[in-house]
């Protein structure tokens, strides 16, 4: 257990683990990383999606043409313009680097595929089937364990210690044997958010009472706690993004691609009841108006053909599969004669191209094609996009504006990146863009103050 460190870094997520590692190739010796839980990864190994990038040399070889600017414009209209310009121009101007640097380290993300809210493809995956999130946290485990960087796992931090001036001084931690204190003069904050502290949630949201998570246990938002009682100032805290879609029991989220190739919301009433095209949030909202808050993801063969995602969820089990609607209404306990009846409205419907009930758009598929599949389905807490204030440089800001000497903050922790909506893979982008600025600045404050 070291009594002192040059750098604490707190948590060992995808921002954590960047930062540390970030700090050692440039030359800091005496970093260590907290992490409360007995691994790393945090939410950031559930990341599925990829690493947004403009102007990479992945962009370049297959003929796309992005820009920062484009980059830019995508995340702010995402954002509904929530979101703080500056952090979001130093996110897609590091961004290209972010993707080279990873694969500099031992990652793979050199496969470039079109994603939601962007203009042009420009999600970074890796080449084999792995997903982001479990390729990403292998690659820094492995880079920090070369550098001799210390995680010390099932360690929670519980206070940061600053002097009068509001210098930062220490940060107390608990482990199994007990409270003990680290000397430092630079903590880099990266706990992640707090989607999976209900009480916070409610606090911050109270229309999101009683929402499930996709969240990871430890994300509780302690990193917020530490950081306002030292002074640090809110951003944005109340935006925090919701998906429609998840099981209740298993917390698997459905991809939006199960209703875009043409699946329906039901209700234990065998009734329809929203748009299922409509934003997330009015979808949220709809399936929370129902019986129990629940409601049943309805699909055919022909939309579970047109999507490999669907068998991950066959094989989970999470899947109720039958030969007919009164069968599939047996085995889920929705109201048959009403399920029958909706389904062969909606057949008519579709096969007239307008939906006279709830006005969706594109209704690809009659879902007439047995056997037939229905998947529990509530909305839940995804990614809370409001935190602690910082500037360009990760350094930590009160509600004045002004520093805390030594803080420095990234991730999900952080407000402003993400605005008011966050486009799906620039989660990914955000914890290695700003982990690395936060290691890079707690390295320069270690030669400037040491
Ligand atoms: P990000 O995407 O911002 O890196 P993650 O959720 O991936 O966020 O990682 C944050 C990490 O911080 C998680 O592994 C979490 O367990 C850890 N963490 C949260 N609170 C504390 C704490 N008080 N002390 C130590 N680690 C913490």
């Amino acid at each position: 257990k070291p009594q002192s460190a040059d750098i604490v870094v707190i948590g060992a997520g995808g921002a954590g683990m960047s930062a540390a590692i970030e700090a050692a190739q440039k030359g800091a010796t005496n970093v260590v990383i907290l992490e409360k839980m007995p691994i790393t990864g945090g939410n950031s190994v559930r990341a599925t999606g990829g690493l947004n990038a403009s102007e990479t040399q992945y962009q370049k070889r297959d003929g796309i043409e992005d820009s920062n600017e484009l980059f830019y414009q995508d995340t702010m209209k995402g954002g509904k313009n929530l979101n703080d310009p500056e952090l979001v121009r130093t996110l897609v101007e590091n961004s290209a680097s972010a993707v080279d640097w990873v694969n500099s380290i031992g990652g793979d993300l050199s496969v470039v595929g079109q994603f939601g809210g962007a203009s042009v493809k420009r999600i970074h995956r890796p080449s084999d089937t792995s997903a982001v999130g479990p390729m990403l946290v292998k690659t820094l485990n492995a880079k920090l364990d070369e550098l001799g960087v210390p995680v010390l796992l099932e360690t929670k931090a519980t206070k940061i210690f600053a002097d009068k001036d509001g210098k930062i001084t220490g940060v107390e931690a608990e482990d199994d044997n007990g409270v003990f204190v680290i000397n430092t003069k630079v903590v880099v904050l990266a706990t992640g958010g707090f989607g999976a502290n209900p009480q916070m949630v409610a606090k911050y949201a109270p229309q999101l009472e009683g929402f499930i998570t996709t969240n990871h246990v430890g994300a509780t938002g302690d990193g917020i706690e530490m950081a306002t009682e030292l002074g640090a100032g809110l951003t944005d805290i109340e935006q925090i993004q919701t998906h429609p879609t998840v099981n209740p029991d298993t917390a698997t989220m459905y991809t939006e691609g199960v209703r875009g190739n043409g699946a329906i919301l039901v209700n234990d009433d065998g009734k329809r009841f929203v748009n299922e095209l409509d934003t997330r949030d009015v979808v949220s909202a709809a399936i929370m108006a129902q019986q129990n808050g629940e409601s049943w993801l309805v699909f055919d063969t022909a939309v579970r053909e047109s999507l490999s995602a669907i068998e991950k969820y066959i094989n989970e089990g999470i899947i109720v599969e039958a030969n007919s609607i009164e069968e599939l209404a047996q085995k889920t306990g929705v109201n048959e004669a009403n399920f029958v009846a909706t389904m062969q409205e909606y057949a008519a419907m579709q096969a007239v191209g307008k939906d006279s009930e709830f006005g969706r758009k594109s209704m690809e598929v009659p879902l007439t094609k047995p056997p037939y599949f229905a998947g529990k389905a509530k909305p839940a807490v995804h990614h809370t996009m409001g935190g602690v204030k910082i500037n360009k440089e990760t350094q930590v800001l009160k509600e004045d504006g002004s520093v805390i000497p030594g803080f420095f903050a990234a991730g999900e922790v952080v407000g402003g990146v993400h605005g008011a909506n966050r486009l799906g893979g620039n989660a990914v982008t955000d914890i290695v863009v700003f982990g690395r600025i936060a290691g890079d600045s707690a390295n320069k404050y270690v030669l400037d103050n040491g």
